[in-house]
């Protein structure tokens, strides 16, 4: 993080109302109703505090792991209008900016507010936290595959208790398999997939098989 002189503090408060706050770790910009979005640029602000201005050197990152900061409205560029405001970082002093929807787009990271959302409605992936979407050329899951993304999403043994007497049934409808090994029998595919009837027969689960 950026250490400031006291003169530079004063004029980022005086001139645009932006301090740092040990609360939200980050620069923020007092919360008001009467912004001034025309005036102040999220830029111009960055330079003072870091020395460079993220929004045109693309000099920034965001992290899908953080949500919104929801009741918040006043970004740090004066923009009063957002229903919650997001962490920008400056790339090499690590300095989070607290911001609007708008600003985060500008600074060129046009998927992350829309990927919130997704996360918000529709959950993360349980393995690798990706937020999920299931609809558009950006998806990644589907609503059935139980927050699992298509990444994670490998096929599991599961070994079931199946009678000799009832072998013939399975294997016909289901393809369940022998192990000869484990004297069991069992259906290989992806877990969101395992029918209702073999769910009954469910004995256990072999997770680390390459898919
Ligand atoms: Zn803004
Ligand atoms: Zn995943």
């Amino acid at each position: 993080m950026s250490l400031l002189s006291q003169e530079k503090l004063n004029t980022l408060y005086e001139v645009y109302r932006v301090y740092w706050s040990p609360g939200f770790n980050c620069w923020m910009r007092e919360q008001t109703r009467s912004g001034n979005e025309k005036k102040f640029e999220l830029g111009e602000i960055t330079k003072i505090i870091t020395g460079e201005n993220i929004l045109t050197t693309g000099e920034s990152y965001v992290n899908i792991n953080e949500d919104a900061i929801e009741g918040l409205s006043t970004c740090i560029c004066g923009c009063c209008k957002c229903g919650g405001l997001y962490k920008i970082y400056n790339s090499n002093t690590n300095d989070a900016f607290l911001v609007g929807s708008k600003c985060v787009e500008k600074a060129g990271h046009e998927n992350f507010v829309a990927d919130l959302r997704c996360a918000k409605r529709n959950g993360r992936c349980k393995y690798c936290n990706v937020p999920l979407r299931f609809n558009g050329p950006r998806s990644n899951s589907k609503n059935i595959y139980d927050k699992v993304c298509y990444n994670c999403r490998s096929k599991v043994v599961i070994y079931l208790k199946i009678t000799y007497n009832e072998r013939e049934y399975y294997k016909a409808k289901y393809y369940v398999k022998w192990n000869p090994e484990l004297k069991s029998w069992y259906w290989k595919g992806y877990e969101d997939e395992l029918p209702d009837e073999l769910k009954s027969k469910f004995w256990y689960k072999e997770d680390n098989s390459t898919s």
